[in-house]
């Protein structure tokens, strides 16, 4: 078996899916998030930071401005095909005339083909997912949600603002109207071990989802996670220990799920620690290495709930 065909890579999926290589534009949408102005919290999850989760996003500007300054980029010509990515904070956390209003600023030009939402649990509804349903005629449509982790006792610690079985309703919610999830889950959160993992490759298997974004913890500036890692109270996982959950998750999820991610993408300028989280290549040559090395491949160990 071709170390390719191990898993199921992102940019494998969509090239089957539109028949090439097919590119996302990361979107700031000047959005906020529930767990940051108040209505839930202030602090937000204790990893997160001051842009939410977008930190490679280098613009804060209008949202059709970006789309224009992309395609005007050598970045654009990498590929002709692209997905609208709202990335930073809380994409459906708006009126829905504001969040119609928000997505159709980014759908300006024929090139793209795809519209994809990253979002919190507690901010699906039927509304909104009608309003995503509309688009599904002449895009392809997903919705990336939170997870983290099953375990609630850590969803408190970290500071989430839901819980797991919010996290179910709103798959529930999506899969009534056909809309593709991709679920994120992370390795390494403060008071976690492997069985941590177990139980959430164990949860994210009783779902009906489509894809998943894997990765490590990170410690980055002006977080609350980074007070605690000051303090001693939080060690970062290493990256061997990374390697073993990741093989653990990619080998007992379903086959059918697309893999969106398997490291982070720590930004350079904010990461605290690990060290280990700036080599993309260690994480990826060393998984690579692990499945070939042992002949694994995704769901080798997969057992439908
Ligand atoms: S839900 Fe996302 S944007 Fe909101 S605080 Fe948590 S990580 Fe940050």
């Amino acid at each position: 078996m071709k170390n390719e065909e191990r898993y199921n890579h992102l940019n494998k999926y969509l090239k089957e899916k539109f028949g090439e290589r097919t590119l996302k534009i990361c979107i700031d949408g000047g959005f906020t998030c529930p767990n940051r102005n108040g209505t839930i919290s202030t602090n937000g999850c204790i990893f997160c930071s001051e842009k939410g989760s977008g930190d490679l996003i280098k613009y804060n500007k209008d949202i059709s401005k970006q789309v224009i300054d992309y395609f005007s980029s050598y970045r654009s010509e990498r590929a002709n095909k692209f997905i609208a990515y709202f990335q930073n904070f809380t994409n459906t956390y708006d009126s829905i005339p504001n969040l119609k209003s928000k997505y159709d600023s980014a759908l300006i030009d024929d090139r793209i083909v795809g519209l994809e939402i990253a979002t919190r649990p507690d901010c699906i509804n039927e509304d909104i997912c009608k309003l995503l349903k509309s688009y599904s005629d002449k895009y392809y449509v997903c919705v990336e949600l939170g997870l983290q982790t099953s375990n609630d006792k850590t969803g408190a610690l970290i500071n989430r603002g839901y819980s797991s079985n919010q996290f179910t309703d709103a798959v529930k919610l999506l899969n009534k109207y056909n809309i593709d999830i991709v679920a994120h889950i992370m390795v390494g959160l403060p008071e976690e071990n492997f069985d941590d993992v177990k139980s959430s490759v164990d949860f994210i298997n009783t779902h009906h989802i489509q894809g998943i974004k894997i990765h490590s913890t990170y410690v980055i500036k002006n977080t609350v996670l980074a007070d605690m890692y000051f303090n001693g109270d939080y060690t970062p996982i290493t990256l061997d220990y990374y390697l073993n959950a990741l093989t653990f998750i990619i080998t007992h999820i379903s086959p059918e799920i697309v893999i969106h991610r398997i490291s982070g993408d720590a930004p350079k300028d904010l990461l605290i620690a690990p060290e280990w989280n700036l080599h993309k290549k260690w994480v990826l040559n060393g998984f690579d290495k692990i499945l070939r090395e042992n002949d694994l491949w995704q769901g080798k160990y997969y057992k439908k709930k």
